[in-house]
C-alpha cells in the first residue's frame, strides 16, 4: 500500500536491473554525459558512482563555446539563473595584459555542483539506472562487480577519472605521456569584475578567474608544486590580491591534479574509457569538460555503428589540439623570460592573440593566419634568446 502511494519512484528502487547494453564507472561529467548520448541512441545504460549527487570536484568551471555546442547535442542547457557566460580570455602577467573574444558563441561559467544536477535530470529523464554510493571494484567476463553485486553488460565505460581503476583493471594503463600539476579551487563572494575569464600568470603558477555568477568568481590555481594554496597566490598577484580583499570565502578549497596526459590505447574487449580516464589535458586550457561531452557523443556512435577505432580515432583528434596549446601555455609557465617575450609580443599584436584563441577554440580559418604571425615571432623570441 505504502509503496503504492510512492509510485513508479518506488517501482524504479525495488526493480533495479542487474543487466544493462552499457554499464558507466563514474557518474561524473564525462560519464554523465556518455549515459545520456548512449540513451539518446536507444542503449539501456547503469550508472555507478561512489559518490553521491550532486558531485563537486576542483574545476575552474568555465565550459569553451565547442563545450556549450555539445551540450546542446545533449539536450542539456545551462540556464541563465545558474551560470555566466564568458566572452573571451584575458592574459595578465606582471607587466603586459592582452584579451580576446571568442570568434563565435561564448563560454559558459558554471559551478560544477550545478552542472551535475543538470546532467543528472536530463539523464534521469531519458531513463538512464543509477547506482550512488557504490564503488565498481571489478571487472569479469560478463560485467562488472559494483557496491560488491554483479551487472552484467555488453559494454563497459570507464569514466572514473583521471586515476581510473577501470583502465588498470582492464590493462590499459600504458602512457605515451603522463605529467602532473596540482590544481586548486576557491569561490569568493565578490561582483565579477569583467566578462572574460583571466589568467593571472604569477612565479611557476597561474591563476584563473571565472565569474560563475553575478555574486561570486571562482578561482582555480594551478602549479607544479602540491603545497601552493589559493590564498598563496593570491597574494604573489597584488592585481588579485585588491581584487579579491574582504571578499568572503564561500566554499571549501578542494584540489585535484591536473596535467598532460595520454595512452596509447583506450579500449580493449568490451571496455572504453571516456573522460580523464582516457588522457588528460592541462587545465590552464579549460578544454577538459568540453572534450568529455564530445568525447560522449563519439562514443555512442562509435558503439552504435560498432566500430570502436573510430571512437579511439575521435578521442585523439579531440585532444590534439588542446594538447598543444597547453605544451606552449606550460613553456610559458617554466621559463620566466619566455613568458614576459611572449606577453609582451601579444599585447602589441592583439590580433594574433585574437587569432590562436579561435584557433583554440575550433575556429577552421584561423591556422594559416596564426602560422603567418607566429613564425616571425617565433625567430623574434629566438633571436632575443641568443642575444
Ligand atoms: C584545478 C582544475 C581546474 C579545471 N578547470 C577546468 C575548466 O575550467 N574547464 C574545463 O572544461 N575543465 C577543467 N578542468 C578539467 C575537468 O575538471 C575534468 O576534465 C573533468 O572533471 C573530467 O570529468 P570526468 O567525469 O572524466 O572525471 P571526474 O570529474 O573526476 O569524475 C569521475 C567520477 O568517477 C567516480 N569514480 C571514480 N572511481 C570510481 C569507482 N571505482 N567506482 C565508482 N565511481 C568512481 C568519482 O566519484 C567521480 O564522480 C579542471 C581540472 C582541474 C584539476
Amino acid at each position: 500500500m505504502k509503496l503504492q502511494a510512492l509510485g513508479p519512484e518506488a517501482n524504479r528502487v525495488i526493480r533495479l536491473s542487474n543487466s544493462a547494453d552499457i554499464f558507466v564507472a563514474g557518474g561524473g561529467p564525462a560519464g554523465l554525459a556518455v549515459a545520456i548520448a548512449a540513451r539518446q541512441v536507444g542503449f539501456r545504460v547503469i550508472v555507478a558512482d561512489y559518490q553521491q549527487p550532486p558531485i563537486d570536484k576542483a574545476c575552474g568551471e568555465g565550459l569553451m563555446p565547442e563545450g556549450v555546442e555539445a551540450l546542446h547535442q545533449l539536450g542539456v542547457y545551462i540556464p541563465l539563473a545558474v551560470s555566466r557566460p564568458f566572452q573571451g580570455i584575458r592574459f595578465i602577467g606582471a607587466e603586459h595584459r592582452v584579451d580576446a573574444r571568442f570568434p563565435s558563441g561564448h563560454g559558459v561559467a558554471v559551478r560544477r555542483t550545478a552542472l551535475h544536477s543538470l546532467l543528472l535530470d536530463r539523464a534521469a529523464k531519458l531513463g538512464v539506472e543509477f547506482r550512488w554510493r557504490t564503488r565498481v571494484t571489478a571487472l569479469n567476463a560478463n560485467g562488472v562487480l559494483a557496491g560488491g553485486k554483479l551487472i552484467q553488460a555488453k559494454w563497459i565505460v570507464g569514466a572514473d577519472g583521471s586515476a581510473s581503476m577501470i583502465r588498470r583493471l582492464a590493462g590499459l594503463d600504458r602512457w605515451i605521456f603522463n605529467s602532473r600539476r596540482f590544481g586548486f579551487r576557491r569561490h569568493f563572494r565578490v561582483a565579477p569584475w569583467s566578462d572574460y575569464t583571466e589568467v593571472y600568470w604569477g612565479k611557476g603558477c597561474q591563476a584563473y578567474v571565472t565569474p560563475v555568477s553575478p555574486q561570486e568568481v571562482s578561482v582555480a590555481v594551478l602549479s607544479r608544486d602540491p603545497w601552493l594554496r589559493v590564498n598563496h597566490i593570491v597574494e604573489q598577484i597584488p592585481e588579485l590580491g585588491s581584487r579579491l580583499q574582504g571578499a568572503e570565502a564561500t566554499a571549501m578549497e578542494r584540489g585535484a591534479i591536473s596535467g598532460n596526459s595520454a595512452l596509447w590505447r583506450i579500449y580493449r574487449g568490451r571496455v572504453l574509457l571516456a573522460g580523464d580516464a582516457s588522457g588528460t589535458v592541462d587545465a590552464i586550457t579549460g578544454d577538459g569538460l568540453s572534450i568529455a561531452v564530445r568525447q560522449a557523443l563519439a562514443l555512442s556512435s562509435a558503439l552504435k555503428a560498432g566500430d570502436l577505432s573510430s571512437y579511439a580515432a575521435a578521442n585523439r583528434r579531440l585532444a590534439m589540439r588542446p594538447l598543444v596549446m597547453s605544451s606552449l601555455l606550460l613553456s610559458l609557465d617554466r621559463y620566466p623570460w619566455l613568458r614576459k617575450r611572449v606577453l609582451r609580443a601579444l599585447a602589441g599584436d592583439p590580433e594574433l592573440f585574437q587569432g590562436l584563441l579561435a584557433l583554440h577554440a575550433g575556429s577552421r580559418a584561423a591556422p594559416s593566419y596564426v602560422c603567418r604571425r607566429m613564425l616571425p615571432l617565433t625567430l623574434q623570441l629566438f633571436k632575443s634568446s641568443i642575444s
